[in-house]
């Protein structure tokens, strides 16, 4: 296919290295929990190399990565746990840019008598931290805040957000999907994070399998009451009989997405440049671009075409160039997150977001010619 691929930041292309460890491990089909054969043995084993891979890359226990379905269900698991193992504190604080899997989970939190209280943004995307500290109350459940976000690539200070909640004595949550693998994350150096999310399908690995990386405190676990009973498994957090294979495709993209953050991140720069030359030469003043340059991670361009519907322009677009106006999971609205940072309706509604992959060549854009 000769479509040039934009849409990175929806989903990545699975990796061969990837693929090949999880293909290897389809053979390992015992079931994890099961004791003293050799089939159950080797299906461990691989989930046990798979959690010591991401510890290792995160900077947490290996006893502390929760395996979930993805990003959403780790969202829905620590906003709903959280709120049923501490009943009586009723305030969520969130940011105004958040995923629609935190956005929306916490919509259905307000219809259960949650108050949930966004802290707005400034034009550049980073979050008020005058107004996050004021919000924080005895009543308060947690705080989330995402760390790059997925429409504009922005990055939070996370060490602000952490000393902020440190001193509130408030657990804090971050959806991670973006970052890892942009931006360096060592779970240790907080000490109000107790919590984050991520997935594997935007780092080149398997769809199907996140994580909710959930710290103890002293090896005292963390109170969530899961989503799923049944089995034992992930320290009863979540039941079920474990992916084997998946689990080994996630361990094998976070530990190769991590290991070369800065070269990746270099080299998504470069690619960057030179598509936003071509744009230009291209569109000159009819594109403007909406990312806040200072603190974003590279490879993730937010742009209005001026004048076009972004819909209507990515549907014509999409025999060159495949591209989205931002999440994949809210399609059907205008960006609440171009919103909170200020924009008008009409510069919202003629955003699209290109966003690339650390597997193209300089050449593969030449593609935005034949726009
Ligand atoms: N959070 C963020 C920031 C995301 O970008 C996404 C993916 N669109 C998700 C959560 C949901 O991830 P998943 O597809 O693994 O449920």
């Amino acid at each position: 296919m000769s479509t040039l691929y934009l849409d990175n930041a929806a989903t990545t292309k699975i990796n061969k290295e990837v693929l090949d460890e999880m293909i290897k491990s389809l053979e390992d089909f015992g079931n994890t929990e099961a004791k003293y054969y050799c089939y159950a043995e080797m299906a461990k084993e691989n989930v046990r190399k798979a959690r010591n891979r991401i510890s290792v890359s995160l900077g947490c226990n290996p006893d502390e990565v929760v395996f979930t379905s993805g990003a959403t269900e780790a969202n829905n698991l620590f906003i709903k746990g959280l709120a049923a193992a501490n009943p009586t504190k009723k305030r969520i604080i969130i940011s105004s840019i958040e995923h629609s899997s935190i956005r929306e989970t916490c919509h259905y939190m307000s219809s259960q008598g949650y108050e949930i209280i966004e802290v707005p943004v400034d034009k550049t995307g980073a979050v008020d931290l005058h107004f996050l500290e004021n919000s924080i109350d005895a009543n308060t459940l947690f705080v989330s805040i995402i760390l790059v976000n997925n429409e504009t690539g922005t990055i939070q200070d996370l060490h602000a957000i952490d000393e902020i909640c440190f001193k509130k004595k408030i657990i804090l949550h971050t959806d991670a999907t973006q970052a890892v693998g942009k931006v360096e994350i060592n779970m240790n150096d907080y000490k109000s994070l107790r919590l984050l999310t991520y997935t594997a399908h935007k780092i080149y690995g398997p769809k199907g399998i996140g994580a909710l990386i959930v710290r103890k405190d002293d090896g005292i676990k963390l109170k969530l009451v899961p989503l799923l009973h049944g089995g034992e498994q992930e320290e009863g957090y979540r039941a079920g009989t474990l992916s084997n294979e998946l689990i080994v495709g996630f361990g094998k993209a976070t530990e190769m997405i991590v290991a070369n953050i800065k070269e990746d991140n270099e080299y998504l720069k470069l690619l960057e440049n030179e598509l936003i030359s071509k744009l230009k030469n291209k569109f000159g003043d009819l594109i403007v671009i909406n990312n806040d340059f200072s603190n974003r991670i590279p490879g993730l361009i937010n742009l209005q075409f001026r004048g076009q519907n972004n819909m209507i322009l990515l549907q014509k677009m999409s025999p060159v160039v495949a591209a989205s106006t931002g999440s994949a999971c809210s399609v059907s609205k205008p960006s609440h997150v171009l919103k909170a940072m200020g924009l008008k309706d009409e510069e919202i509604s003629s955003s699209i977001r290109l966003s690339l992959s650390k597997y193209l060549t300089v050449e593969d854009l030449s593609a935005i010619d034949k726009l």
